[in-house]
């Protein structure tokens, strides 16, 4: 704790995890003795960075980049960037120490990573948002590369923001290195269904926790807070599959509309225009807008929280338990509270944590590394198939890892599990390195 002060979403989702590996800690008395736990929770290098640019009016604005990697056990890094002003070096840590086991997990060969800025795109022009990204570039390129490190979106980093960063690394490096970056738009690298990947990977993953308790999604009444890249593509996969959302959200309110959401317009908002969902009633009258409300009021039986961390504590959970909620599935890292993990799993609802339901991002973006790799481009249809089968995969290891260790449908223990031993056994095998 003292080596990592003020880290407060860190120590969380270490606590999260240690907690949980005590069985295999004692089935595996060499993990204990190669000190796997504490190298684990030590990055193996953080970069910290300026970034100056300049605004549209001239003036000279400085933010602080990040890049922390964080295991490369299993592969060359990998992980998200965020621009989000909360961003700090304790939310890089928490993030890349997730996807260090969700990267395993996903059993792709890719270790875990994260990076980022306190930099606030909301409001920014498209010009504002080119300087930014070319200046973080500037520092950034030294430290990444396809065999090394590969960024890719988050929170505020999109197929804007990654053609920016990309423009920039291949003008100062003199490289097309396509494999530097993913989440790069088809039209020049990147993979189809990647856009896609998280939001559906969370879907794919609640219908098989739904499949073990005899249900499936259609027809069920389902809530997915945010209205970015995650849950725009959640509440498409879930319409497609005859499930029915009537809430969505962003920072500032909530949309609730009993008729199911109007996702054609939700893009238009969203990825077109660039608008905050109020404007969603303008085109819907019938439709609530509930300015900082809280959308897990909105009752559901199953909910797909997509926007941030700590989004959902203890007593929005009690809430959704009494609303008849039956399965919660983690489209955003870390959303639900430690309080509110415990309400729910205490009420029998299936919990998926992120590490596990949303890897089909990751999952997707080592998918386009193999194509940029061979120089191919997959169809969609293929694509989404992998993913498919990727993600009921890491269900299936969860679930199966869960009752191995006598917690049987208990994915978080199944999860954290899994994806430790992985990571572990390369970091035995590879010495005190
Ligand atoms: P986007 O930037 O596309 O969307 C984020 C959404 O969450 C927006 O609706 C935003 O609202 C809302 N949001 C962000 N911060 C807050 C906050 N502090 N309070 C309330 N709402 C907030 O990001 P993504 O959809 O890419 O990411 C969402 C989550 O999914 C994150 O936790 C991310 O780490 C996780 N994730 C993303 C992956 C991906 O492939 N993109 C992969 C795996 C996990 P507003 O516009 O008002 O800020």
């Amino acid at each position: 704790v003292r080596r990592n002060q003020g880290e407060a979403e860190f120590h969380q989702a270490v606590k999260e995890v240690v907690e949980t590996l005590g069985p295999v800690l004692l089935k595996h008395p060499e993990y204990a003795s190669h000190k796997i736990i504490e190298r684990i929770c030590e990055p193996e290098r953080q970069i910290i960075f300026r970034v100056p640019w300049q605004d549209d009016k001239g003036e000279v604005q400085i933010n602080r980049g990040f890049r922390v990697g964080f295991n490369s056990a299993l592969g060359p890094y990998k992980g998200g960037l965020r621009f989000h002003p909360s961003v700090s070096l304790g939310t890089i840590k928490f993030l890349g120490f997730e996807q260090t086991f969700k990267n395993a997990l996903s059993g792709m060969p890719i270790g875990g990573a994260k990076g980022g800025a306190d930099f606030d795109p909301k409001g920014k022009s498209d010009g504002e948002v080119m300087r930014f990204c070319q200046s973080f570039m500037t520092e950034l390129y030294r430290h990444i590369g396809e065999i090394t490190d590969v960024p890719a979106g988050d929170i505020g980093v999109g197929g804007r923001e990654i053609g920016y960063l990309f423009g920039q690394y291949k003008r100062i490096t003199n490289r097309y290195e396509s494999g530097v970056l993913t989440g790069k738009s088809p039209h020049w690298g990147g993979a189809l269904v990647r856009r896609e990947a998280t939001g559906y990977g969370a879907v794919f993953f609640a219908e098989e926790m739904l499949k073990t308790r005899g249900e499936s999604l259609e027809g069920k009444t389902c809530v997915v807070s945010g209205s970015g890249n995650v849950a725009i593509y959640a509440i498409e996969k879930l319409q497609q599959l005859g499930a029915k959302v009537v809430a969505c959200s962003d920072s500032n309110g909530v949309i609730f509309d009993r008729k199911g959401i109007d996702l054609a317009l939700l893009k238009q908002l969203k990825e077109v225009t660039r608008q905050r969902v109020s404007n969603y009633v303008s085109e819907h009258p019938d439709a609530q807008y509930i300015e900082n409300g809280n959308i897990w009021d909105v009752p559901c039986q199953v909910a797909f929280p997509c926007a941030t961390q700590n989004e959902l504590d203890e007593a929005s959970a009690k809430t959704l338990v009494a609303n008849g909620l039956i399965a919660l599935s983690e489209g955003a890292n870390m959303p639900v509270t430690p309080g509110g993990i415990k309400v729910l799993q205490t009420a029998g609802v299936s919990y998926a944590p992120g590490k596990a339901a949303n890897a089909g991002g990751v999952a997707t973006s080592a998918l386009e590394m193999q194509q940029n790799a061979s120089r191919d481009a997959w169809s969609f249809e293929y694509t989404e198939e992998r993913l498919h089968k990727i993600m009921c995969n890491i269900h299936r290891d969860c679930y199966e890892t869960a009752k191995e260790y006598g917690h049987a449908g208990n994915y978080v223990v199944g999860a954290n599990i899994a994806g430790f031993r992985r990571v572990a056994e390369a970091m035995v095998a590879f010495g005190i390195i």
